[in-house]
Parts: structure tokens; C-alpha cells; sequence
């Protein structure tokens, strides 16, 4: 087991993306926190988590809320003594040309993704400095490194996470704490499977044509990227054993981005 007796908070982790890294690292022996701002949802994956002779508790978190951010924090520090492994993976999505995107709608993502990552990490890093270590993973995305039409708040903010990464390891690593952005490419998760449609009106396209010809034209084998691929990502960084791998970040995309 390779996160054995890890402490680990992922946010988002009631669905998609951030439910099967949360049950990846609890299958590799991690006490895992699911912080979402959906409570019943974050108990269904809790009650499974423990089905499975796993430890988990719910925590509810606005992750855009200092003070529900830094409540949440202190729950799952309570419970579980320490943190070992933030993920920082709630996120939302605005499909929208720029010169129709309200200010409301920029706001709102740029919180939920770039609000959300400072909000935890400063939680987080107050406690992994005061126990001398821990790892943080930034839920980036191909978005992270290259600009699509109609998602400019999306875009914006998750090249953000990178910048953000890179300094938490500038000023973590004198404290033993790493940090890196995974980069999935598109993943079918309740978040892309509500962009077909809205993709497809916007561009004035069928929805087949939106997942052939926008989301997956540049893969190697016109594959989407699975939660099961972004979550063994993030046991492969999170349970890496020393500071060589910091400040990075690691594109799983069936090969629609390489760099
Ligand atoms: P999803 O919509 O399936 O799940 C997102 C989860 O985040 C939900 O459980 C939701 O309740 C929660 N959430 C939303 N806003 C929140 C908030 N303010 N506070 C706390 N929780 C909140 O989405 P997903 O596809 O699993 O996305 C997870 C992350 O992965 C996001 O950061 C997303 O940008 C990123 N990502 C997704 C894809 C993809 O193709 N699905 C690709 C690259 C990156």
C-alpha cells in the first residue's frame, strides 16, 4: 500500500474525478476526507468507502468560502490529527464566448478554481508546515496548457494552478511539502457530459461531431481520459518518495497534449 496511514482531503470528491482519486488512495491505505459542497452525494461515496473496510468521513465545503474552507479543514484535522495530501479538484465549467460571458459567470469559475486552490492550500499548509510535511496536487488540465474557444474563465484559471503550484513549492519545499498540477485531457464525468450539448449549440454542430471533432481530434486513438487513468496520476505523485518531483505538472490526455 502506498499511501498507508496518509491523511488525505480531496475536494469535488462526491463525483466525477475527485470520488476515484479518493478511492484510490483509500484502497492504497489512506484515511481520506471527502469535502464537496454536495453533502448527500459526499456521504454516498463516504458510505461505499467504508463499506469496503475503508476510512473516510464528509466534510461540507464551499471550497470558494474562507470560512467553510477553513471549518472543513479543522473538522478532518480533528478527526484524523494531521493532513498529508491536499487535492485541490472542485471545479465548474462556463461554455460562452468571451463577448457574451457575464462578469458573474468569470467570477464564479476563477473562484471555485483559483479562490478554492489559495483557500485550501493556506488551511493545508498550516498544518503540513507545523508536522513538517505533506503534498499538494492541483487538478489542472490540458486547459492548463492550451486555450479552447468558449471557455475563457476556465482557461484563465487553470493556467493559474500552474503558477500557483510552482510557488507553493518554492515555499514549501524548506518545510518537506511538494507540489504538482495533474493535466487530465477530457474525461467523461457529469462536468464534459453537460458541455456536449451546450458545445454543440454553440458551435452549431452535432453533438457526435463535438466529442469526434472537438474534444477527442487531437488524441493519439480518439480515446477519453477515465477517472481510473487520472486517479493512479495521483497516487503515482502523491506517494512519490522525495522533493525531486515538485513544481511539476503531468499531462494525461491520450496524447491530445504533448509537450
Ligand atoms: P464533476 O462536475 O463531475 O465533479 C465536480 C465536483 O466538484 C462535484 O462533486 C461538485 O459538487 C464539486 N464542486 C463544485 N463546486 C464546488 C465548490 N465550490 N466547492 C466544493 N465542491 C464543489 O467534475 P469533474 O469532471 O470530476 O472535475 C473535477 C476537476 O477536474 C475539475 O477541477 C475539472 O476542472 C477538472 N478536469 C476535468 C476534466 C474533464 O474532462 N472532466 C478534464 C480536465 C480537468
Amino acid at each position: 500500500m502506498r499511501l498507508r496511514d496518509k491523511v488525505a482531503l480531496v475536494t469535488g470528491a462526491a463525483g466525477g474525478i475527485g470520488r476515484e482519486i479518493a478511492r484510490a488512495f483509500a484502497r492504497e491505505g489512506a484515511r481520506v476526507a471527502i469535502a464537496d459542497l454536495d453533502q448527500d452525494a459526499a456521504e454516498r461515496t463516504v458510505a461505499e468507502l467504508v463499506g469496503e473496510g475503508r476510512q473516510a468521513i464528509a466534510t461540507v465545503m464551499d471550497v470558494a468560502s474562507e470560512a467553510q474552507v477553513e471549518a472543513g479543514m479543522a473538522r478532518v484535522i480533528e478527526a484524523y490529527g494531521r493532513i498529508d495530501i491536499l487535492v485541490s479538484n472542485a471545479g465548474v465549467q462556463r461554455v460562452c464566448p468571451l463577448e457574451a460571458l457575464s462578469f458573474e459567470d468569470w467570477r464564479q469559475v476563477l473562484a471555485v478554481h483559483l479562490d478554492g486552490a489559495f483557500l485550501t492550500t493556506r488551511a493545508a499548509l498550516r498544518q503540513m508546515y507545523r508536522q513538517g510535511g505533506g503534498t499538494i496536487l492541483y487538478m489542472g488540465s490540458v486547459h492548463s496548457k492550451e486555450a479552447s474557444r468558449l471557455k475563457a474563465p476556465y482557461v484563465t484559471a487553470k493556467h493559474g494552478l500552474i503558477g500557483l503550484a510552482k510557488t507553493v513549492a518554492k515555499e514549501g519545499a524548506r518545510h518537506g511539502v511538494r507540489a504538482n498540477v495533474i493535466c487530465p485531457g477530457f474525461v467523461r464525468t457529469p462536468l464534459v457530459q453537460r458541455q456536449i450539448p451546450e458545445q454543440a449549440r454553440a458551435l452549431g454542430i452535432s453533438e457526435e461531431s463535438v466529442v469526434r471533432d472537438v474534444m477527442l481530434r487531437e488524441t493519439v486513438d480518439g480515446e477519453f481520459t477515465t477517472t481510473r487513468e487520472v486517479a493512479q496520476a495521483a497516487v503515482f505523485l502523491a506517494s512519490f518518495e522525495s522533493g525531486a518531483l515538485t513544481g511539476q505538472s503531468l499531462v494525461v490526455s491520450h496524447g491530445w497534449f504533448m509537450q
